[in-house]
């Protein structure tokens, strides 16, 4: 299998998957797509299904990965997937994937665990290091993701005293392969000295550095494969078949990766775009006109994008056909109260504590009366302050999250200076 560009329209520049992969974004600008669309065989997914994740996720990867060797790919995906994933029936006609049991407690375990695992396999040129600026979770995502991954170390630059306590926790008590970075500013800091490394050509010809950032192939396409799993545990606990599939979104790498399951074959009758008030592509769907805005602050942060990377992804999947994709998917949007109110609708009526990005796939399912189920995509205790102002309650905290608490943590402070992190880089 070769990739290519988004852009790349007359398909004269194939990447191997090495190449694309440690890319991160096209030369050009776009985004990576597998040359071709392979074709499953459900009755082969549902099988691998019912054995476990792991299982239905080898069939998957060795479709669109035909060029790794079947032995390592499935090296990969078993240890990566070695957590729970639940459908959860909260209600009559009310159901959830719940994504969020990996070592993070959100979704994105899923593509991190996977992506890290395979770098580690494609790297053959020696040490490499991942260097990535963090607000707070997606530094965690990557850190666990590429936790003792042989070969690679993960240097990750967050604003010292700007992160929550637990996102703190989650990146600097893990050491191994972990490099935290206090850094003594605030996160554009953190994100200026990254893109100043990556045109310093002289500490590039010296230190061997790439970035994991959530466009990355290794890490969009196997969000399609959670897609296939919720599907078989829907159809077989509900008797149901062609699910809509209601999906929290910001940067729209999840829901697109859910539309190249679809055109694997995957049996869905469609997508709801759920969106707090950044309503770019909601905007879109109904008015076909794409106005890329700055993004506004919401209790569902995560899904704070004003201008979606993964918009080219989506026009790529629907070859362009605008008409198509409005066929497939529907947009929804909704301001903060909403999110408080349908989180405690939620507990009150369900005895379910939500997470404010979740609840936004609650309030989208219940609007369009959704014969299907949305995708739970952070654990509820992960932003307990909204879970908290809305009910009232405290979400309990899991185990390992509150043993992550109790751990040392241990980073290097940084200034917030070029010289400092590029002396820092060669040292390590
Ligand atoms: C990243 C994230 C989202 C948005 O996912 P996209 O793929 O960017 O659309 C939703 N919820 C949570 C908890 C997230 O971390």
């Amino acid at each position: 299998m070769k990739y290519y560009s988004t852009r790349d329209k007359s398909k004269s520049h194939p990447f191997n998957l090495a190449d694309a992969a440690f890319a991160g974004l096209a030369p050009d600008g776009g985004l990576f797509m597998p040359e071709r669309i392979p074709v499953v065989d459900m009755a082969r997914v549902e099988t691998e299904a019912a054995k476990s994740y792991a299982d239905m996720a080898c069939y998957l990867a060795g479709l669109l990965f035909d060029d790794v060797p079947a032995a390592d790919l499935e090296r990969v995906v078993r240890d990566a997937y070695d957590f729970p994933i639940e459908l959860h029936h909260i209600a009559e006609n009310y159901s959830t994937l719940e994504l969020f049991h990996g070592p993070t407690y959100a979704f994105k375990d899923f593509g991190a665990r996977f992506m890290g695992r395979m770098v580690g396999l494609l790297n053959n040129g020696g040490p490499l290091t991942i260097l990535t600026a963090t607000s707070g979770d997606t530094g965690s995502a990557v850190a666990h993701g590429f936790y003792d991954v042989e070969g690679v170390r993960v240097v990750i630059l967050y604003p010292e005293g700007k992160v929550s306590p637990l996102q703190e926790a989650q990146m600097t008590t893990l050491g191994k392969n972990i490099y935290p970075l206090g850094v003594k500013g605030n996160f554009d800091d953190c994100q200026r000295l990254v893109k100043a490394m990556f045109c310093n050509e002289e500490l590039r010809s010296q230190v061997r550095i790439t970035s994991a950032n959530s466009i990355n192939l290794l890490r969009w396409i196997p969000q399609s494969f959670y897609y296939f799993y919720g599907y078989c545990a829907w159809k077989s606990t509900t008797g149901r078949d062609m699910p809509v599939v209601v999906v929290p979104s910001g940067n729209y790498g999840n829901l697109t990766a859910g539309m190249l399951a679809r055109s694997m074959g995957l049996p869905i009758k469609g997508f709801v775009a759920a969106s707090n008030a950044n309503d770019v592509v909601p905007k879109f769907l109904l008015t076909e006109k794409y106005y890329p805005r700055a993004s506004v602050r919401t209790l569902a942060n995560a899904m704070d994008v004003g201008d979606p990377s993964n918009f080219e992804r989506m026009m790529a999947l629907c070859g362009g056909d605008v008409a198509a994709l409005k066929g497939a998917v529907k947009g929804f949007s909704c301001s903060d109260d909403e999110i408080l109110a349908a989180i405690n609708e939620i507990y009150e009526r369900y005895d379910y504590l939500s997470d404010p990005h979740s609840a936004v796939g609650y309030l989208a399912s219940k609007h369009y009366g959704v014969d299907g189920f949305w995708l739970s995509t952070a654990h509820a205790a992960k932003f307990s302050e909204v879970t908290k102002a809305a009910t009232m309650q405290d979400a309990p905290l899991p185990d390992k999250l509150s043993a992550m608490l109790d751990k040392q943590r241990s980073f290097e402070p940084m200034e917030a200076e070029d010289g400092a992190l590029v002396d820092y880089l060669r040292r390590l």
